[in-house]
């Protein structure tokens, strides 16, 4: 039996998603952009994706959304795009533990003379809201850039909170989330009006939001960038007039229209799910403390994702432990995607302050809607007797150093 447990990576493209994209390759394959009658199909496909999905985030005026390739590109285009558009300011503020995606546009802004504040994170993964209110410098700062929910554990940071004491400080601070990893798991409403669904997050002070189709069962290469209305920014990609010219390139129709889907399913089962995936992670995390010696979530006290559980072994390697994991069929990893491969402890852990004997040995298992509990029972049965065996077998083992 295959296990997949690296939903935080990718996720399978949904039936209904792959079902609604179809028509759009063969048939419907037109530019949207043509005159004649066939392309109004495909225009009107985009057009009725962009009205979807600003429903899904609550938000009156569809134009507010942008389709990119992927959240990275969202990324790059609102931290060059707002600098590019408020040059008077200079400082940026981010967290130590946000994706590449961020963290290195802002090393890249950094290099281009502005100057970024890092904010820490607690042991749990958590921002202090005292050095966050100091960071923030009326006048001068231009963006706050924060993630939502962290990708390697899970956890979630108080955007709502955050956005509004930056708007307090400052109306003119613009205020970005990449919520790559909590879109279609957390409701949420960008309307200045706040949410109509009193469980969804109030977005409201939020101007720029970042996701990535792939992350909620629609393809890979399609990503979403919500520009709220009114606030400055400058395009990323430059060329043809697509998206009102904010965003050249011909759309990529089927994609689009998948996004598209994959939200209005999500949105469907979306208490369900989150109740599902949140009664499962509860089992399987106080299965693994109870079946392992030695072991911490990460971010176990902090507010986190229903899907995602961050698990640090003290005393073995995170590599051998995915090694070992693939002979049983489970695919899970070691930090995010992107440096699992390299030997490099994750950034994220290191920033939580994890001991030197755990970091190494820090496994992350993310789930979805399509996780069955047979699927977590497999984990279960064979995770424990993995650490064991390599346990036995390391130099850093407690074990072995007792001995
Ligand atoms: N931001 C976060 C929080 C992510 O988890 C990821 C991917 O893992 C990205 C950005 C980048 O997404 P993409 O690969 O679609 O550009």
């Amino acid at each position: 039996m295959l296990v997949y447990a690296d939903n935080n990576a990718t996720t399978r493209t949904a039936p209904e998603v792959f079902e609604a994209m179809a028509p759009y390759f063969c048939d419907l394959f037109y530019n949207p952009s043509s005159m004649y009658p066939p392309a109004a199909q495909a225009a009107s496909a985009v057009r009725d994706a962009r009205a979807g999905i600003a429903a899904f985030f609550n938000v009156g005026n569809p134009a507010e959304f942008l389709f990119t390739s992927c959240a990275s590109e969202s990324n790059n285009h609102v931290i060059f795009g707002a600098a590019a558009a408020n040059p008077t300011r200079k400082h940026i503020i981010t967290t130590t533990v946000e994706h590449p995606a961020v963290l290195e546009v802002c090393r890249e802004m950094e290099r281009r003379g502005y100057r970024v504040t890092y904010l820490p994170v607690d042991r749990q993964g958590r921002l202090n809201r005292v050095d966050y209110v100091r960071a923030l410098e009326p006048g001068n700062t231009l963006l706050v850039t924060i993630m939502h929910a962290n990708n390697e554990t899970g956890v979630v940071f108080p955007i709502a909170e955050l956005a509004r004491i930056a708007k307090e400080t400052d109306p003119e601070i613009l205020f970005h989330t990449d919520a790559t990893q909590s879109v279609s798991k957390i409701a949420m409403s960008l309307s200045k009006n706040g949410p109509r669904d009193p469980k969804a997050v109030d977005f409201r002070n939020v101007d720029f939001l970042s996701c990535s189709g792939h992350k909620f069962h629609a393809p890979k290469g399609v990503g979403l960038l919500f520009l709220r209305k009114g606030t400055a920014i400058r395009p990323f990609l430059i060329g043809g007039h697509q998206e009102g010219g904010r965003r050249a390139g011909t759309e990529n129709v089927p994609y689009i229209v998948g996004m598209a889907r994959a939200l209005e399913r999500a949105a469907q089962t979306h208490d369900a799910d989150v109740l599902r995936l949140a009664g499962m992670q509860k089992y399987f995390e106080s299965e693994l403390l109870r079946r392992i010696p030695d072991v911490e979530i990460n971010g176990g006290e902090a507010t986190r994702m229903p899907n995602t559980t961050n698990v640090s072994c003290h005393f073995v390697e995170g590599e051998s432990i995915l090694y070992e994991l693939a002979e049983y069929e489970i695919c899970a990893s070691s930090g995010s995607a992107c440096t699992s491969g390299s030997l490099e402890p994750s950034h994220v852990l290191r920033a939580m302050k994890v001991p030197f004997t755990a970091i190494h040995g820090s496994t992350r298992f993310s789930f979805s809607r399509y996780t069955t509990e047979a699927e977590i029972e497999r984990i279960l049965e064979v995770f424990p007797g993995i650490i064991q065996r390599l346990r036995n077998a390391s130099p850093f083992s407690r074990e072995n150093k007792h001995s």
